[in-house]
């Protein structure tokens, strides 16, 4: 038999009253069924074609009797015998029977009345008898709360379930709800989808409870499931709905632009990009890409796409392809140029000079790329515009602090989401030509992490062999950068990544000393502010010594920008005393310096005033220039404890103890007490803790202020040093020597303790700057303290 299920959802609405008595203990046919499980109280219309089945259909109709409706075990069996039968089936009565003569298949409608159990099957042929067993449900006449929420739950869930089917619920349901849990159980289980073994299950549990239960469990699940599509569905829809609505909404933009007459916009564009890319000096093979793309945009109509593939293409077409401003390469001219723009800086001048020379011989894939080091403010990158200047080239500056990630050197695949060109591109169109002056500013201020490294992208873009075909990531045509002069600037050398350090000629700046200032201010900075502030240099009266006290009291750098802001501060105030006052000119004195600048920001460096047992003077080299570093120390009984204070670094705080060692190992010629280590505790200090101070320069005089503190013998006031220790006590030679020299000199100290290896770098120090100071270079220890030590 091959059933199937047609209107499985309908219920009776009026049980069909059974003869209790007569259907007892009753021989029924029976007729197997596969695919489904009829319920008590169903409705039911199914195809029926197995011969022995059809039999048991026709004795029924003959008899005028019911039928015994029965699942089979193994539902792949075609013909089974009474043994392949399950024990509890449903009692049911055919109702309407349509023979459909060509297969000599029926198709029954029948009603489901009761549960009925096989006592036994009594025969096989031509059909399958069984001597069943009607059952009833026990239906009690009272129900716990229990129950009761349990019917409710039952009945809520199915009533959801066939809404979230579309389908409605049978009107019957509401009225057996709340009174035959069994029954509602059958209902429920006839209406919702479960597996056959489920459903046999089902109809095997007497206890109408613990049915409704098992029901209820189904139920939910499969309501569960319903949601789940549910959601799924909802999602497709919007999909659907919202592709659908894009479309509708695109054709109707088209419609709007073509009636606006737009459209002849676009080809409008399309025919001047083609006309400029006619006109662009470029290869063939880019002039079929830029083509291409011009198609595309053409194609792409109103579309989002549409805007970024214009975009693309303006700033491509408004790349300076072709264009060169002419070079000046008249040295004489270049050499008057950067005298012109700058005081002193002798050496830096000469080495511009070379390099411009060499230029000039040598083939651009020899030539080295400048890099100017020094710390802020001390003219790189006024040196870099003055050779852009000598050279007649565009000068673009490019700020790489900070930068970190790749695509901003070298720009985002078109594909991103508001992708642009990367800054070498977005400078090379700023400067208008191929062959600008690019000013790569801060090169050691770059950082790589999991974005790449834009440091090797840099490399690539310096490199002379590879940098002729630059591809951009967003532009994507090759770029020829190999007419560009690059100059990099950096405050050090160290955190430039190591490859690109190696393609870089340095060319240091070192600090300014006050005289170098004075002289960058009168001929320079003042000249620039005055003629910025639209003033007359008889509107303002400034002596020297006026100038040298804002140097000194309101600056602390390397470089002279604090100072060029000072002095715009003051001339800011005079044109506004001018404009208010009325007066003619206006003097800039000691007396009033402050009503133009405000309180005085820094107190003068200056020597102790006598000789100390523990403090000792050391120079420092930091970012702003020089500084004097008064490092203190005590002893104090205890239990040889060494403690470090004054936000020192690893290096210095390594210094210490090398110091340390060498004290220990040579305690006796130094007189000082054997075993002191294990009962003193030694407490180095260095003021202004809150500036981080780090490196190995402050080793000597870490040194001699812990020997004069263990031997109470004073360090002389008069004298200021610098040199690393060794634990033998040598006396290794240090850097940014120019910068310690002006930092003594200011703070008024005369006697300079060096390290003997230094002596050359001394020597390159300019006359003026070491006037009035006596150098000492040292090599030993032992020499240190015999010029520092007051015995
Ligand atoms: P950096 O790039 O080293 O930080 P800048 O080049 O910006 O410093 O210099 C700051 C200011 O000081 C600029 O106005 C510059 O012209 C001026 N300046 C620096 N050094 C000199 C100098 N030797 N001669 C004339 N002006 C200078």
């Amino acid at each position: 038999m091959n059933e199937h299920k047609k209107t499985d959802d309908i219920i009776l609405d009026d049980i069909i009253e059974t003869d209790e008595e007569e259907m007892d203990k009753t021989h029924l046919p029976v007729i197997v069924i596969r695919e489904f499980m009829p319920f008590p109280g169903a409705m039911m219309s199914f195809d029926i074609n197995r011969p022995q089945s059809l039999a048991a259909l026709d004795a029924a109709l003959e008899i005028g009797c019911d039928v015994l409706l029965v699942g089979q075990r193994d539902r792949d069996l075609e013909n089974p015998t009474s043994a392949d039968l399950c024990h509890m089936g449903v009692i049911t009565s055919i109702l309407q029977v349509l023979r459909l003569p060509m297969s000599g298949m029926a198709r029954v409608i029948t009603h489901g009345d009761n549960r009925g159990v096989v006592v036994e099957y009594l025969g096989e042929d031509p059909y399958i008898t069984a001597h069943v067993e009607g059952l009833y449900d026990a239906e009690p006449d009272t129900y716990t709360k229990d129950a009761k929420a349990l019917m409710r739950l039952a009945f809520d869930n199915f009533t959801q379930c066939m809404e979230m089917q579309g389908k409605n619920a049978p009107e019957s349901i509401t009225r057996i709800s709340e009174e035959m849990p069994g029954r509602l159980a059958d209902i429920i289980a006839s209406n919702i989808r479960m597996k056959p073994e489920q459903a046999q299950e089902l109809l095997e549990e007497l206890d109408v409870m613990e049915r409704l239960r098992k029901v209820v469990g189904i139920l939910t699940y499969e309501l569960e499931l319903l949601k789940i599509q549910r959601g799924l569905f909802d999602k497709v829809r919007a999909n659907v709905d919202k592709n659908q609505r894009d479309y509708i909404l695109r054709e109707q933009l088209k419609a709007i632009h073509t009636e606006l007459g737009d459209a002849d916009n676009v080809d409008d564009d399309v025919q001047s990009y083609r006309k400029k890319l006619e006109e662009l000096p470029i290869p063939a093979a880019v002039k079929d890409k830029l083509n291409q793309e011009i198609k595309r945009l053409k194609q792409s109509g109103f579309s989002a796409e549409a805007s970024v593939q214009r975009d693309y293409i303006e700033r491509v077409l408004a790349l300076p392809w072709g264009v060169k401003s002419k070079e000046n390469t008249n040295l004489i001219h270049a050499e008057e140029v950067l005298e012109k723009d700058h005081y002193g800086l002798t050496k830096v001048k000469e080495r511009v000079m070379e390099f411009l020379a060499v230029r000039q011989t040598a083939s651009d894939l020899d030539a080295p790329i400048l890099c100017l080091v020094g710390p802020p403010g001390v003219g790189k990158t006024s040196v870099a515009k003055s050779v852009a200047r000598a050279l007649d080239r565009k000068y673009v500056r490019m700020s790489l602090g900070g930068v970190r990630d790749e695509a901003e050197i070298r720009g985002h695949r078109k594909t991103y989401v508001g992708a642009m060109p990367g800054r070498i591109m977005e400078a090379v169109n700023q400067s208008g030509t191929m062959n600008p002056l690019i000013l790569l500013d801060e090169i050691d201020k770059m950082t790589s992490d999991f974005r790449g490294d834009p440091g090797s992208a840099l490399l690539e873009v310096l490199d002379a062999e590879q940098n002729s075909g630059f591809r951009d990531h967003y532009i994507e045509i090759p770029f020829n950068l190999s007419d560009v002069l690059f100059i990099c600037t950096a405050n050090q050398t160290d955190t430039i990544p190591p490859a690109l350090r190696d393609r870089l000629e340095m060319i240091p700046l070192n600090s300014y000393s006050e005289n170098e200032k004075l002289h960058i201010a009168i001929e320079f900075l003042i000249p620039k502010q005055l003629k910025k502030h639209g003033l007359k240099k008889s509107q303002v009266k400034m002596q020297p010594a006026v100038i040298e006290d804002i140097i000194r009291l309101y600056t602390r750098e390397a470089g002279v920008r604090q100072l060029e802001r000072m002095m715009a501060q003051i001339y800011r105030k005079v044109v506004k005393i001018l404009l208010t006052e009325g007066c003619k000119s206006i003097t800039v004195n000691k007396d009033n310096l402050e009503k133009f600048l405000g309180k005085l920001k820094f107190r003068k460096d200056t020597k102790d005033d006598k000789p100390e047992v523990g403090v000792c003077r050391g120079l420092a080299w930091t970012s702003v220039g020089g500084d004097t570093l008064s490092i203190e120390v005590n002893t104090i009984k205890g239990s040889g404890k060494f403690k470090l204070t004054g936000n020192i670094g690893k290096v210095m705080e390594e210094s210490a103890h090398a110091a340390m060692s060498y004290i220990r190992s040579r305690h006796e010629q130094l007189s000082i007490r054997k075993g002191f280590f294990k009962d003193t505790d030694i407490h180095i200090h260095i003021p202004e803790g809150a500036t981080p101070k780090d490196g190995p320069s402050a080793g000597i005089t870490m040194a001699t202020a812990m020997i004069s503190a263990l031997t109470d013998i004073p360090v002389s006031n008069q004298v200021a040093m610098t040199g690393e220790i060794t634990i033998r006590g040598r006396v290794l030679p240090i850097g940014g020597l120019k910068e310690k020299i002006l930092a003594a000199k200011n703070a008024g100290i005369h006697k300079v303790l060096l390290p003997l290896e230094n002596e050359s770098d001394l020597s390159e120090i300019n006359q003026e700057i070491k006037e009035g100071l006596d150098f000492i270079l040292v090599k030993t220890m032992d020499e240190v303290l015999s010029h520092a030590l007051e015995r």
